[in-house]
């Protein structure tokens, strides 16, 4: 039973194979990976000794519904793809307070959907089909901000049901526009969502902050001012600052995937993460 899921019997990274090749592009990212692979990051419990991932165990543990592989993945690369994965979801469960991420429904893809190629995005995510679709090529830095498009997704969609949207952040909509949504009952979830999105939008006196400025006057496309996004870039931020706090380094779950300009500032993200604080907390209970 146990061997119909083994990946490959080794944990290390296979030469020349895709994420080999990924790790090795730069030398710091080569010093962060060194910090999440074995032995350096110590896996807890069931995972420490393992040798072979099972992955039926891994998505139980994690309540996903799936890992999908492109055909043109070999074995070696989906095991690296699933180590990267166990120690990402192992660190976002830590940060989140969430321990069944995937709540049963979600699915996380590597290589498996989406056309790829020059100038496709690196991930995203698949609401209809509850898919998270990393690309083969630079999808390994994605996964905290699609977890982000999940986690607004599934309370949107499931716990705190509006029929504007199946998104807690109102998904497409301009963030702006988004927050002309009134009435929301103080403390639930879609009122945190508003809070962290007004946060990001306005400052403390009502002024539209420099950053949201800059993302209308210089983004190319409307999406980058959806709110969905919005909040799946600050989320990103936050995990990022929240693993530097731990003394954690783990690129594969986050790295800066757009320029510069397209994140807060760390004087405003000061102002935001409070109120991503107090949204995921609520998250948390919820899950429970
Ligand atoms: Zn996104």
């Amino acid at each position: 039973m146990f061997r119909k899921f083994e990946i490959v019997s080794t944990p290390n990274a296979a030469a020349r194979g895709r994420a080999d090749m990924f790790w090795k592009k730069n030398n710091k990212f080569l010093k962060a990976f060194k910090k999440f692979r074995k032995p350096e990051r110590k896996l807890p419990g069931v995972f420490e000794n393992a040798r072979i991932l099972d992955q039926q165990g891994l998505l139980k543990y994690f309540s996903l519904a799936g890992f999908e592989y492109g055909s043109w993945i070999d074995n070696n690369t989906r095991f690296e793809f699933l180590y990267g994965c166990v120690v990402s979801l192992l660190d976002l469960r830590d940060l989140t307070g969430i321990k069944s991420l995937g709540f049963g429904l979600y699915t996380i893809a590597f290589g498996a959907r989406g056309k790829g190629g020059r100038g496709s995005a690196a991930a995203h995510f698949e609401p209809r089909r509850h898919a998270i679709n990393l690309t083969k090529e630079y999808g390994l830095e994605a996964l905290a901000h699609e977890y982000g498009h999940l986690l607004d997704h599934f309370f949107g969609c499931y716990i705190d049901q509006d029929k504007l949207s199946q998104y807690l952040s109102l998904g497409k909509l301009n963030g702006k526009i988004s927050l002309r949504v009134n009435g929301l009952r103080k403390g639930t979830l879609r009122y945190l969502m508003q809070e962290v999105i007004k946060a990001i939008v306005f400052d403390s006196k009502g002024n539209v902050t420099p950053y949201y400025t800059r993302l209308t006057k210089e983004a190319k496309s409307e999406y980058f001012t959806a709110s969905t996004e919005l909040f799946a870039r600050a989320f990103e931020q936050w995990v990022t600052y929240q693993l530097k706090k731990k003394g954690v380094v783990n690129k594969f779950l986050s790295q800066p995937k757009y320029e510069h300009w397209m994140y807060l500032s760390p004087a405003h993200f000061k102002k935001v993460s409070p109120k991503i604080n107090a949204l995921i907390k609520a998250m948390a209970v919820k899950a429970k």
